[in-house]
């Protein structure tokens, strides 16, 4: 497969870990030079501190905690070569149903800046983030997101846009290039070039959908507004809603019909669906479920990871209309 997504990296990375000796090194030499100049011992010292703190806040680049991992993908494409966004939320968490450890209370506390959805999604983070709008970044807040319904609320999966990737990319770009105008150059640069890869992704999607539109499928949980609109598809067909509750019996009798009627056979889940319960619900024993890391937790945090994200989703999708 010859793809922008798989092929190696074109510019290698200056990791923040690379340039760290070499500001080390020029710290110390400020430090040295200037203290020859004074006699007093305390004087010395305290010029010594000064000028460390102070080189240690021009050097350090602002840290980002993005709450989940789509969004920790697309922050690692703006600050590659700078910093590497952590995650707020970590493994096993279902961001539909957040319980906070300590070290993730720590993570959202220490960070200079941190990127989430908002209470369409993080609810439980509302009351701990309150009154801290300097350190966030709200997704869900950005001028001209485009924000779908889903009920009455707001369809959290709102990164499955592409268009709503690039405006975060442009959000937090701008937002880091004020903290941090040293690096200012390189966040541009950055959210330039994801852009570029979005329209590559766009291209890519387009020509895989059209190889094999998907009529009707179906979905264990539904997160794939943002993706039907983008691609006109039919509404999927989900077990779960937006918010990850089950169906009650009645939308499951109702759901397993239509399944048959258009003659489904596959079905879109994420990891740790089982397959067995799945097909027990819907009485379809034959059912292949088609899985799909809808999070990106497996996904190498760089530069192009949300675009293999996204490239997976629409490969589930075409994959699952296949078998048919
Ligand atoms: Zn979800």
């Amino acid at each position: 497969m010859t793809s922008v997504f798989f092929s190696p990296k074109l510019s290698p990375t200056r990791g923040r870990e690379e340039r760290k000796p070499l500001a080390r090194v020029r710290k110390r030499a400020w430090g040295e030079g200037i203290s020859r100049s004074f006699t007093c011992r305390c004087v010395q010292v305290l010029a010594g501190a000064v000028l460390s703190i102070s080189g240690a806040l021009a050097q350090e680049p602002p840290t980002v905690a993005a709450s989940i991992v789509p969004l920790q993908l697309i922050a690692a494409a703006v600050t590659d070569g700078v910093s590497k966004p952590l995650l707020a939320l970590g493994a096993g968490q279902d961001p539909h149903d957040i319980s906070l450890r300590p070290s993730e209370r720590r993570t959202l506390a220490e960070a200079d800046l941190v990127l989430w959805i908002g209470p369409a999604l993080e609810l439980p983070l509302v009351d701990i983030l309150k009154g801290e709008t300097d350190r966030l970044l709200t997704a869900q807040d950005i001028d001209t997101l485009l924000l779908l319904p889903a009920g009455r609320n707001v369809d959290p999966h709102l990164w499955l846009s592409l268009g709503n990737a690039e405006k975060i990319a442009q959000a937090l770009a701008a937002r880091l290039s004020q903290r941090d105008p040293a690096h200012a150059a390189r966040y541009v640069e950055n959210q330039a070039r994801f852009a570029a890869t979005l329209s590559a992704v766009r291209v890519e999607a387009r020509q895989r959908l059209e190889a094999l539109p998907p009529k009707a499928w179906a979905v264990y949980h539904h997160a794939f507004r943002y993706i039907e609109a983008e691609w006109q598809l039919p509404p999927a067909l989900a077990l779960t809603d937006g918010n990850g509750n089950m169906a009650g019996l009645r939308t499951l009798l109702g759901l397993r019909q239509d399944m048959q009627h258009a003659g489904l056979a596959c079905l879109v889940a994420e990891p740790g669906v089982e397959t067995a319960k799945v097909r027990s619900l819907l009485d379809m024993p034959q059912m292949q479920v088609q899985v799909v890391d809808i999070m990106g937790v497996q996904q190498t945090r760089d530069a192009s990871a949300y675009a293999r994200l996204y490239i997976a989703l629409i490969d589930a999708i075409v994959d699952c209309a296949a078998q048919r």
